[in-house]
């Protein structure tokens, strides 16, 4: 492992087609949450970089090429851009496993997604019509509504999946012709800058694809409010999400906000009367929850299960909690990686010991694991935690704790599972258990949640929409949805025969 005064700081700000390091001369360090070392050091952008950046954008996207191309060569350079992917798949997913602490598998999963991304946004732009002609009802008359790009779009993105929530904007604003200035997490901002690399390989002219390092409360505030910038999308949590819609209201910008989840998993006793649904339902919950440590916007926090079957279903669920192996996301057989940083680590644990004083009884975890070779003392690890006996009016019921926490609530009756379900601010997704088909889609309908899986958890689709209701966002990435964000519609009305219209007499 280099130790930091090995490392020499990179510069990772693009801006205008050249990389720089910060105006500042300030720089990060960024840690492998499993040592908690250093393993890069990266530029520390402030308001003076993002200004830089957003000009670039600005000049690109009012005299540059890139607005003016053919949806076929956007579309042509999409997919050269996932071939890159593929090729750098191992690279890239073992950066983003050290960068976020996610296993090498998910990693490269990962990788694999964000070409989707890509792919699928190529394909689609590829396969549009070029505008949609209005029968304006007169045979004078020719009408079409066209869409056109938005213009600089400002991209502000988390640390749990640095490069796929980057690629569900990047992806879309580029098949529509924008330019872009992005700000990864200041934490996990290595893959982002990579891809910036990659599409400067695949072609893209300069300045179109801008990227500033650096914190939100300096880079991000400057993207929210920048008078140049025209929409900005951010996915991240509920606090700083309000920050940036406040900021870009002034300048009438669009906004776009992918925020937090406090997702129910909502398991009806019949799912569980076989052995096989019993097991499948269970394996679910646990993925459900701990996956990438539960730090996922779309984790089933809130097991919400049949009373009848609660004893047994975690009684399964914390024996299994307890075998998941954790340590460094590069080792071998390792099944969940640390936490993204100490913070995060203190965060859940102020939240577990919360449960406990409000009344929760703890199943399992709760609290660090025991340093190993392969988990490291200093890495931010925690025990994968199952919380029985809770119940809505406890905080970490109501709010998102982004971390291996498990809830456990009961119900007796449909509608008290659809009430307990519902009974979030935030909406983003949700799931349902059961062996009744018509019980299914009656409490699929009921849910008020952006996703709802019905005896399944986690997939999305590139192609199907992605957000939420209620606090958990604006607007919706991927999907047709998710490509007309960055998009202004224009209806050109053309008078074939124009004539005085008299409306004024004189
Ligand atoms: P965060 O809100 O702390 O940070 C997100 C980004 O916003 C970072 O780049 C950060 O630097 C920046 N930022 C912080 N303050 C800012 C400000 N005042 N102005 C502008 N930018 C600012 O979130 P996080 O801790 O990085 O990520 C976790 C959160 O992201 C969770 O709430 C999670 O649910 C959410 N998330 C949502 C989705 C989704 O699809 N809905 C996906 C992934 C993560």
């Amino acid at each position: 492992m280099a130790d930091s005064t090995e490392l020499r700081a990179r510069d990772t700000i693009h801006a205008g087609g050249a990389w720089r390091a910060a105006v500042s001369g300030a720089t990060r360090e960024i840690l492998d949450p499993a040592d908690a070392l250093p393993f890069a050091v990266v530029a520390e952008g402030d308001e003076k970089d993002v200004d830089l950046a957003v000009a670039a954008a600005r000049q690109a996207f009012d005299e540059g090429p890139w607005p003016r191309t053919s949806a076929a060569e956007r579309a042509a350079l999409l997919r050269r851009v996932a071939e890159l992917l593929v090729r750098d798949r191992e690279e890239l997913g073992l950066l983003e496993s050290r960068d976020a602490g996610k296993t090498l598998e998910e990693g490269r999963v990962d990788i694999d997604c964000v070409a989707d991304a890509f792919r699928y946004f190529a394909d689609l732009v590829a396969a549009e019509a070029p505008g949609r002609v209005v029968d304006a009802g007169s045979p004078d008359v020719h009408s079409v509504v066209v869409h056109e790009p938005v213009g600089v779009c400002a991209m502000i993105t988390p640390w749990n999946y640095p490069l796929l929530q980057a690629s569900w904007k990047i992806a879309p604003a580029l098949a529509a012709g924008n330019t872009f200035v992005v700000k990864p997490s200041e934490i996990t901002p290595m893959t982002t800058v990579a891809l910036i690399e990659l599409l400067v390989e695949a072609g893209l002219p300069t300045g179109v694809a801008n990227v500033v390092t650096g914190p939100g409360h300096t880079v991000g505030a400057r993207l929210a409010e920048h008078p140049d910038v025209d929409l900005v999308s951010f996915t991240g949590g509920l606090a700083s999400g309000t920050k940036v819609a406040q900021a870009a209201a002034p300048g009438v910008k669009k906004v776009a906000l992918e925020l937090g989840g406090k997702n129910p998993n909502v398991v009806f006793a019949d799912a569980c009367a076989t052995a096989e649904g019993f097991d499948t339902a269970v394996d679910q919950a646990l993925n459900a929850a701990f996956i990438h440590s539960g730090q996922v916007c779309s984790a089933g926090a809130r097991l919400i299960v049949e009373e009848s079957v609660r004893d047994r279903f975690v009684a399964e669920l914390a024996r299994r909690a307890e075998r998941i192996r954790l340590g460094r996301g590069t080792e071998e057989g390792v099944e969940c990686g640390p936490l993204v940083s100490e913070q995060q680590r203190a965060k859940v644990e102020a939240y577990v010991e919360s449960a406990l004083a409000e009344g929760a009884v703890l199943r399992c975890g709760g609290k660090r694991p025991e340093p190993s070779a392969e988990r490291p003392e200093a890495g931010y690890f925690y025990e994968p935690t199952v919380l029985d006996r809770c119940h809505r009016e406890m905080r970490v019921v109501r709010e998102e704790v982004f971390g291996p926490v498990l809830t456990v609530e009961t119900f007796r009756t449909e509608d008290e599972a659809v009430a307990l379900a519902n009974d979030t601010e935030y909406g983003l997704a949700g799931a349902v258990w059961t062996a009744d088909a018509g019980r299914a889609r009656r409490v699929a309908g009921r849910l008020r949640h952006g996703t709802v899986w019905i005896n399944d958890f986690h997939p999305y689709l590139p192609q199907a929409e992605w957000g939420g209701f209620g606090k958990s966002g604006v607007g919706r990435e991927l999907g047709p949805a998710g490509l007309a964000e960055y998009r202004e519609t224009k209806h050109v009305y053309q008078n074939l025969a124009p004539k005085p219209v008299r409306w004024f007499a004189g």
